[in-house]
């Protein structure tokens, strides 16, 4: 059987405007290391992962090769690429780079919680499907609001997740709805299951990811975040 060529697409060029910080917030340290490095840890060491593509602000393209790759022995970054406006725009500066591969898992770098064990429930998905993203159900109640700020509507608790990443495709499917949605309006699009829901009408399949799985956002992620690597790095 031929094997299985999967990309891991990491994320790194936002602007992070919601951390206050003049600092991105996939290059604040936790643990004394960029938050950056967890994600491409994982992603270097897992035996499901052959390349790793980076993307990030053009700017930040030395910083990241010098001060993490190569300091860090990341061999399986194969390129180190600018990003775009907006999140989607970096996603497709990275699915452009990919090569041939058969499956690309989408990862936000802000993101370093990420484990083998969501990996391997990752890919078990996306052989299944070819479409899944990982989350998590949500433990708040969930209330949509009207334009006016009023509640209008209180979805049943038990079909609420709230969405993570990685977020894991066959490469053609993700690809061909990418290269689609781009001739459309693509204000609404938060992330790439919704680039293939809408371009494609394939299923998406939700994946158990952790509670952990935090994605760095605001100061008091990065607070929580501390905390959790004592916890993280325990169960490696
Ligand atoms: O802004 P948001 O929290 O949705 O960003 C999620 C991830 O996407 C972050 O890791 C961020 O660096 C990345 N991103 C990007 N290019 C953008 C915007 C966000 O790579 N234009």
């Amino acid at each position: 059987m031929k094997q299985e060529l999967n990309t891991a697409i990491v994320l790194a060029a936002g602007q992070g405007k919601r951390m206050n910080s003049k600092i991105q917030k996939q290059f604040l340290e936790i643990g004394g290391k960029p938050v950056l490095y967890y994600s491409l840890r994982c992603f270097q060491e897992s035996p499901l992962i052959h390349n790793i593509i980076l993307v990030t602000g053009e700017k930040d393209i030395s910083y990241c090769k010098k001060e993490i790759i190569d300091k860090y022995g990341f061999s399986k970054v194969s390129e180190v690429i600018p990003g775009g406006k907006e999140r989607y725009d970096s996603v497709y500066a990275g699915l452009l780079a990919c090569g041939q591969c058969d499956h690309v898992l989408i990862h936000d770098g802000a993101r370093p919680f990420i484990t083998e064990e969501i990996l391997e429930r990752g890919m078990a998905g996306v052989r299944e499907t070819g479409a899944c993203v990982i989350g998590m159900p949500s433990k708040d109640t969930i209330k949509l609001s009207d334009e006016k700020g009023f509640v209008s509507e209180t979805p049943d608790r038990k079909n609420v997740w709230t969405i993570q990443t990685p977020q894991i495709f066959s490469y053609s499917l993700i690809r061909s709805a990418h290269e689609s949605i781009r001739k459309k309006d693509m204000s609404q699009i938060t992330d790439d299951a919704m680039v293939v829901e809408q371009e494609t009408g394939r299923k998406v399949r939700l994946v158990e990811g952790s509670y952990m799985n935090l994605k760095i956002t605001t100061p008091e992620d990065l607070a929580t975040a501390e905390i959790f690597l004592d916890i993280y790095q325990s169960k490696r």
